[in-house]
């Protein structure tokens, strides 16, 4: 049956539909009740015995107790992971070292579904976005990187790489297996051992990765997969015995992070917050320009740290773009993450979603015009309507900060100057959307905008080959592709 929505536009140019629901079955997946660390090649307690609860953003029930570690489990993964890169993982011929990198991408691919399912209940993604676009990637990540273990020589030719020792490693809760395997996959390329913590809001599919990992052979300490929250963050960061940090998470805790390793010999790159423009110009097609506008916010609720976030819409198409925008976020759903109807899912956590509901309120009182989507939420759970705030201007708290959720700003502009000038007039420099018919446009801007992944006439693609990182206050070093080997390695 077709639903209408009210609005005129949503009457006659884009109406939702009430599909029947579609959840994805939870029964092929297997989930302990209690999680242990995964040291040394085996499943241990915390020494202190403590324990946390992971919860389902989207009904608010507890998943499973997860463990605790403190800094003497941390030094125990540490130690487990220098005895296995001094005795086995530094000493593998390197084509030995890929074949159990491929075969943990071959056993990601045959789990694709459990990990999928997994990833919504812990972290509140719609899951069409994590059996999609999280798993596969995740699995295509090892795949790519096992290619280049033994070939450094050919990817850095003249120059003598070599392995660093160990890699702490710290994601966020946006793509917990696909941050993962981010980090893992071109640590062992590079013949380094590793410390993984994930978010303490999604730990479960890192576990996860530690049981497939544990299955797969791979030598004991190779990889150790620890949890906890910002406490165990820094014991990692702090231990003496560590070679290189790669973290992934808030602007604030990577300066934090950068003091605490100034004057050290460890590497480090920080993989930081964004508030990308999305700059839409007269001549771009504009229903896929709205598509992308759309794919650049709503997607992953906005959790993404690449998220569309700014929009800029020139002047003569910004009434359409705007009554276009507003009737396709009517039809988006939002709802249940496990129903492969749902494109919007839950917002990962009650903090969360109390920051996102904070910074919509400082939108309105600072007198941008909100706009939401007039679907009606889940009774409970974490849920956020999709929100625009129209005729924002530049000083904005909600144009300056990074929300983090489905929040979009809009303003307009004239010129190709101006435009420049309003998107770089920002702390951060991760990423950026151009959308025009004019090639000459797109290569003026991508030269020009100070971001470090610049999508044109698309939005929030990803691939192993192609690398990710920032400028200013987003972080630096560079993930995926033949630049991500080079953090891992020294000459
Ligand atoms: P977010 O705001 O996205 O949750 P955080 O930077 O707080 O981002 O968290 C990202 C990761 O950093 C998480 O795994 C978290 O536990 C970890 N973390 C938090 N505080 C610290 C810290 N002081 N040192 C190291 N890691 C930390």
């Amino acid at each position: 049956m077709k639903k209408t929505n009210g609005s005129p536009e949503a009457s006659t140019l884009s109406t939702a539909w009430d599909y029947t629901p579609s959840p994805e079955s939870t029964e092929h997946i297997h989930l302990e009740k209690q999680y242990e660390l995964f040291i040394d090649g085996k499943f241990v307690k915390p020494g202190a015995g403590k324990y946390f609860d992971t919860i389902n953003p989207a009904t608010e029930q507890k998943i499973a107790s997860v463990a605790e570690a403190d800094e003497k489990d941390v030094n125990k993964a540490v130690q487990a992971a220098r005895k296995a890169y001094d005795k086995v993982w530094s000493r593998m011929p390197a084509a030995e070292r890929a074949k159990y990198i491929y075969r943990i991408a071959r056993m990601i691919q045959e789990r694709s579904r459990e990990f999928a399912v997994i990833e919504s209940m812990d972290g509140g993604k719609p899951i069409r976005e994590s059996r999609d676009i999280d798993v596969p990637l995740a699995a295509n990540h090892f795949f790519y990187y096992a290619g280049w273990a033994d070939k450094l020589e050919y990817a850095f030719p003249n120059r003598k790489p070599n392995s660093l020792g160990v890699a702490g490693q710290i994601i966020p809760w946006n793509f917990p297996l696909l941050m993962a395997a981010w980090k893992i996959a071109p640590a062992l390329a590079t013949g380094n051992t590793v410390v993984l913590k994930p978010a303490e809001t999604t730990p479960l599919t890192a576990l996860k990765l530690a049981e497939l990992i544990r299955d797969s052979g791979l030598p004991d300490g190779v990889v150790n997969i620890i949890t906890g929250a910002g406490k165990t963050g820094a014991a990692i960061v702090g231990h003496p015995d560590i070679n290189k940090i790669a973290f992934t998470g808030s602007t604030d805790v990577g300066k934090l992070i950068q003091k605490t390793l100034a004057g050290t010999s460890k590497k480090l790159t920080l993989e930081l917050g964004g508030k990308a423009a999305n700059i839409i110009f007269e001549d771009a097609p504009i229903d896929q320009a709205v598509e992308g506008i759309i794919n650049g916010i709503f997607f992953n609720q906005g959790h993404v740290c690449c998220a569309g976030s700014r929009l800029f819409v020139q002047e003569g198409i910004a009434d359409t773009v705007i009554r276009k925008l507003k009737a396709r976020m009517e039809s988006l759903i939002v709802g249940d993450p496990l129903d492969k109807n749902t494109d919007i899912g839950a917002i990962n956590s009650k903090g969360q979603l109390e920051t996102i509901n904070r910074y919509i309120e400082i939108g309105k009182n600072e007198g941008a015009e909100i706009h939401q989507s007039s679907c009606t939420l889940p009774g409970k759970g974490y849920f956020c309507k999709p929100t625009l705030f129209l005729n924002a201007s530049q000083s904005h708290r909600i144009v300056q900060e990074e929300i983090f959720g489905p929040v979009l700003t809009i303003q307009t502009f004239r010129t190709v100057e101006e435009v420049i000038e309003k998107a770089n007039n920002i702390p951060y420099g991760l990423s950026a959307g151009v959308w025009t018919d004019k090639g000459s446009k797109i290569f003026n801007l991508t030269s020009r905008l100070r971001a470090g992944v610049i999508w044109a006439n698309t939005y929030n693609k990803f691939d192993p080959t192609s690398p990710f990182g920032g400028y200013k206050e987003s972080g630096f070093g560079r993930e995926g592709g033949l630049h991500g080997l080079q953090p891992y390695l020294k000459f």
